[in-house]
């Protein structure tokens, strides 16, 4: 927490070259206390999602058309808020220290006597190269590593390196920012004693899904990259060792690198496919169609728990229900105690998962996931007669749920909405933007629902005429069944109804 009396700090952070898995661990820490986070284009956006929700992030990186923000003003941003008593994390691509100006915004924050920590990044060369394959060093072929760089100041016309002299050092050079000089750069090579078959490869956006490479020699290179479309952000590889690359891709050979997928899941239950396609190398569009927001009367939250104890059962309709509830709870208590010896019931196993993460028991999941399956589940077998129930929701029907405990049952039911879900409007939101500009590759469909979704923001997801069409991909038959109704080609459709068949079946068809 910022106060005013408390000196501010600034971390300059290495944020890694991309993939958020390879931050430090002191990176994340950090990243999780900051009040302010100063980041730009090389460090990935995605580090943000650890940021506490109400810290400041500012972006000073190059914007489409636009310059970056001039250093000094970076600087300034960096003291000011380090003056108001913030903790400051400054997040650099890859390194700090390497090629990425960290020297002179410690500089400036030592004039100002702001003190500061420095945590180092796994800088793009030794990235590209592992996730390349190619060994930097080799016993055989390479004793030295060398980072340079073919740009120091956009001020400056010339390189103050010495090429011809790095051409005779036997070792692998790494090449950052070095395709705008590239043909100088090979040139001077050459003409320092480089033979015109020294093996070079260029690395593009390395660690991420969408990393591409293209492997070449000196005299080669520039055509290689100019045919294989490689630009900037680049890492150029020059050496034996290039030669050396592992014959398995590790990373480009995942089965569906190169696809862009659409993931069509409610922004909260999206994250598992996700994660799965991705791990296979996939791009994946988040089309998130249903928001969940907190919404709930503040005076019957504070009645509720102050009564907690006198419920003997308490009925979670969903995990998002679960996730209120007990953000919640732990605001109004510091002990699990105070929960009280009610027992516990969950709509299904995806809401019982969650009540799990608390160490607590579940005592009753129905056979079906639905509402009307827990209602009977109770009636029958636990005999609900004057039984105090507490059932947590969202703002989505659960009349009948209650309704049937109470009339049927006899139970004394209240009721507790934490939250509601809404249609999201897609017409706004940067992942339909992209969808609408590139295509993708397959859209996954996982229930009926989500199809009905999609064609009801038909016209927020209308393709642009070269836009990549994409595949209809089902994880079932009543899915497929919908898209059918609704006049939606069917490309796959999964053999059984799980996130892995699913993805099985994706990669089948992609590849096909
Ligand atoms: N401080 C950074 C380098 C900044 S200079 C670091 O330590 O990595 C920017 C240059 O780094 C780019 O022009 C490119 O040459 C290289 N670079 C950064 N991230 C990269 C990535 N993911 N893939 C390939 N090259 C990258």
């Amino acid at each position: 927490m910022s106060s005013q009396n408390k000196t501010g700090k600034v971390y300059l952070i290495g944020a890694g070259p991309g993939d958020p898995g390879l931050v430090t661990v002191r990176a994340r820490e950090l990243i999780e206390a900051a009040d302010v986070i100063v980041y730009d284009y090389l460090a990935n956006p995605q580090l943000l999602k650890w940021a506490r929700a109400d810290s400041e992030q500012i972006y000073v990186g190059k914007r489409s058309g636009m310059h970056s923000i001039p250093q000094d003003e970076i600087e300034e941003i960096l003291v000011e808020h380090a003056h108001k008593g913030r903790q400051v994390v400054r997040l650099k691509g890859g390194d700090p220290f390497v090629f990425g100006r960290g020297g002179e915004e410690i500089s400036e924050l030592q004039l100002d006597k702001i003190p500061f920590e420095i945590v180092p990044g796994v800088t793009a060369a030794l990235a590209a190269a592992a996730y390349a394959g190619i060994p930097l060093s080799h016993r055989d072929f390479s004793s030295s590593i060398t980072f340079l760089t073919g740009h120091e100041d956009p001020e400056k016309q010339t390189i103050s390196i010495d090429f011809k002299l790095h051409a005779q050092s036997k070792g692998t050079l790494c090449l950052y920012m070095g395709l705008g000089q590239l043909p100088r750069i090979l040139g001077e090579l050459k003409a320092g004693g480089m033979r015109g078959d020294m093996p070079v490869g260029a690395i593009q956006w390395a660690t991420l899904n969408r990393q591409r490479s293209v492997y070449g020699t000196v005299d080669s290179i520039i055509e290689d990259i100019a045919a294989a479309g490689i630009s900037t952000p680049a890492m150029i590889i020059i050496g034996e060792v290039v030669a050396q690359r592992t014959k398995t891709e590790w990373f480009e050979g995942r089965p569906l690198m190169g696809k862009r997928i659409v993931v069509t899941r409610a922004r909260e239950q999206a994250g598992q496919l996700t994660a799965l396609l991705e791990s296979n190398g996939a791009e994946v569009i988040e089309l998130p169609f249903i928001e969940v927001q907190p919404d709930f009367n503040q005076q019957q939250l504070a009645e509720i728990l102050a009564g907690i104890a006198i419920y003997e059962w308490i009925i979670f309709t969903s995990a998002n229900g679960v996730k209120s509830f007990f953000d919640l709870f732990y605001k109004a208590f510091d002990d699990i105690r105070c929960l009280g010896p009610m027992r516990i019931a969950a709509v299904g196993t995806a809401t019982a998962r969650e009540i799990k993460k608390h160490n607590l028991k579940v005592d009753l999941i129905p056979a079906k996931a639905n509402g009307d399956a827990l209602a009977t589940a109770f009636i029958e077998n636990e005999g609900v007669e004057s039984v105090q129930i507490l059932v947590i929701t969202g703002n989505q029907n659960r009349e009948a749920l209650v309704q049937r405990l109470e009339s049927e049952g006899g139970a004394i039911v209240d009721t507790l909405p934490l939250y509601k879900t809404t249609k999201t409007d897609l017409s706004d939101h940067p992942a339909a933007a992209r969808f609408r500009e590139e295509g993708a590759d397959a859209v996954l469909f996982t229930s009926s629902s989500t199809v009905k979704s999609f064609v009801d923001q038909a016209e927020a997801l209308t393709l642009q005429p070269d836009a990549t069409q994409p595949a209809f991909g089902s994880i079932g038959p009543l899915t497929t069944k919908t898209l059918q109704e609704l006049n939606l080609p069917v490309g796959f459709e999964s053999k059984q109804a799980s996130l892995d068949h699913f993805v099985t079946a994706t990669t089948a068809h992609l590849k096909g």
